[in-house]
């Protein structure tokens, strides 16, 4: 069994320089993080918040944590003192909460719309339409904590590759469509997040500049 230190330098060998790696360590302890990190990784992901900022608190702080999960609106004080960037904002609501929270602890957190592109019910996130209708001019104006960095998706959970384009290829439209409308005078905006352990090839031919590899690195998870 190579150690999570060998895996974390493999995988990053695989991924295109200029594509960011986001190691998923949700379920995994703290010393297989502190393994990948000394192969040189420094994006670290998880999804739950206890465990998040239990992990936040014993590793390394220059870590640069992401939140990838489904986020309660009643954990958003807890974990943002600790995380860098939100990739998981699948409601106005969130989206404001979070943005009154960091300017409440004088903090600018990065975040990214998750765009809900998947075949399957169960996913979160915004519809396109949905992105269309309510990510406005005048809601970005408010923002002053919150800064919209990008988009987020995942693709159906299938092995037919057709599909896993089509919804890379839709979550790319949604993210062209920010870029060159509402966000077009923000060059923070300019992330790409999609591609997991299994479809991050397809991900990075469709456009993804940000991938979140969990099993590929840490191995499979147990629930
Ligand atoms: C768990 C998770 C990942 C990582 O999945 P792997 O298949 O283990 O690479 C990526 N993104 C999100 C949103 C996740 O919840």
């Amino acid at each position: 069994m190579p150690s999570c230190r060998e895996q974390a330098a493999q995988v990053r060998s695989l991924i295109p320089a200029e594509v960011e790696l986001v190691a998923i360590s949700k379920f995994h302890p703290a010393q297989k993080v502190q393994q990948a990190y000394e192969a040189g990784l420094r994006h670290f992901g998880e999804s739950r918040a206890n465990e998040f900022v239990a992990k936040a608190q014993e590793l390394p702080h220059d870590i640069v944590w992401h939140f990838i999960g489904h986020l309660q609106t009643n954990k958003v004080r807890q974990i943002l003192p600790h995380v860098s960037v939100i990739q998981s904002v699948d409601s106005l609501k969130l989206l404001k909460l979070i943005d009154a929270e960091a300017v409440r602890i004088n903090r600018r957190i990065d975040v990214l719309l998750q765009v809900h592109v998947a075949r399957e019910e169960t996913k979160f996130g915004f519809s396109p339409e949905e992105i269309r209708e309510l990510i406005t001019p005048e809601l970005i104006a408010t923002l002053k904590g919150a800064n919209i960095i990008g988009v987020m998706a995942m693709a159906s959970n299938v092995d037919d590759n057709a599909v896993i384009s089509r919804d890379f290829d839709e979550a790319r439209r949604v993210f062209e469509e920010l870029k060159a409308g509402v966000m077009a005078e923000k060059p923070d905006f300019r992330e790409l997040s999609m591609g997991m352990s299994h479809d991050w090839p397809i991900a990075v031919e469709h456009g993804s500049t940000m991938v979140r590899i969990g099993t590929a690195i840490f191995g499979e998870r147990e629930y």
